[in-house]
């Protein structure tokens, strides 16, 4: 019997990085992967690979930061398949500059996508999860949610931040009931969201003296999903490579 048999979890930015890793592995430990991200033909790709392996899968077009959106992905992971077990907060976006150069509206785009959607999320998932019996969210945060990394990207860095604690305050006000609510925290992993980045100075940041796998981060993240975790709930769990060691 595989790990994830018989579940049903939404991966949000399953499309791309660490969410697609995370939504293969998922699937390919017998769960049904809800993928839900704003690139649909990225999303579909996912499924068709899944599928292909022999593993279950489907797209969903959400915007994470649409209440509405919430409530139609878990409205059709209900119709679909009856349940929701596992929710992985997955989707965010960072900025770049100095505080005296981010604009406002870029703030609150960041804070939108990166930390009201973890509200919106567990908000509209509680009921579901709840009622699955060994409901488990698991919110992807960043070393930047510890540390306040180079002095730029002020959103992104209280975003995550906000991303931890929230988490914490979930834990807590959901583990009587059953769901258990855990914060992953990346450091640099060869994803789209670098861009442009100097790899160079992100290797030389990070003592193991590379850049991670999206794989790498997905293990962890099914781990806190899994049984294997099941008297973890509120902690934080960070896969950066020593960099905030
Ligand atoms: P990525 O850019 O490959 O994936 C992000 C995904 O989120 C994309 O598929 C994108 O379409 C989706 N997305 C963006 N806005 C969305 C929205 N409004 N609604 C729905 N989907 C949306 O990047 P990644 O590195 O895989 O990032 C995954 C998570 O890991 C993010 O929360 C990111 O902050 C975090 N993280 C990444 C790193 C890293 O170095 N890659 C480090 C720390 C934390």
């Amino acid at each position: 019997m595989a790990r994830f048999d018989g579940r049903v979890g939404i991966i949000t930015g399953g499309a791309s990085g660490i969410g697609r890793a995370t939504a293969l592995r998922f699937a390919a430990e017998g769960g049904t992967a809800i993928i839900a991200d704003l690139q649909d033909d990225k999303a579909a790709e996912a499924v068709r690979e899944i599928e292909a392996a022999g593993g279950t899968a489907r797209a969903f077009h959400l915007d994470v930061t649409s209440e509405a959106g919430w409530a139609d992905v878990v409205a059709f992971a209900l119709s679909e398949f009856g349940r929701l077990d596992v929710l992985v907060n997955n989707a965010g976006i960072g900025d770049t500059a100095a505080i005296e150069e981010t604009a406002y509206q870029t703030y609150q785009q960041v804070i939108a996508v990166t930390q009201t959607s973890v509200f919106l999320g567990e908000k509209a998932a509680a009921e579901a999860l709840k009622a699955s019996g060994r409901g488990a969210v698991v919110n992807v945060s960043s070393m930047f949610g510890i540390v306040g990394g180079f002095g730029t990207s002020p959103a992104y860095a209280a975003a995550k931040g906000a991303v931890r604690t929230l988490t914490k305050n979930t834990a807590l006000g959901w583990a009587a009931e059953g769901v258990r609510v855990n914060s992953v925290h990346p450091g640099f992993v060869e994803t789209p969201i670098l861009g442009e980045t100097d790899r160079a100075l992100l290797v030389g940041t990070t003592p193991v003296g590379r850049i991670g796998r999206p794989e790498e981060v997905a293990a962890v993240i099914l781990f806190a999903a899994s049984d294997d975790a099941s008297f973890m709930t509120g902690s934080e769990l960070v896969v950066d490579g020593g960099y905030t060691a």
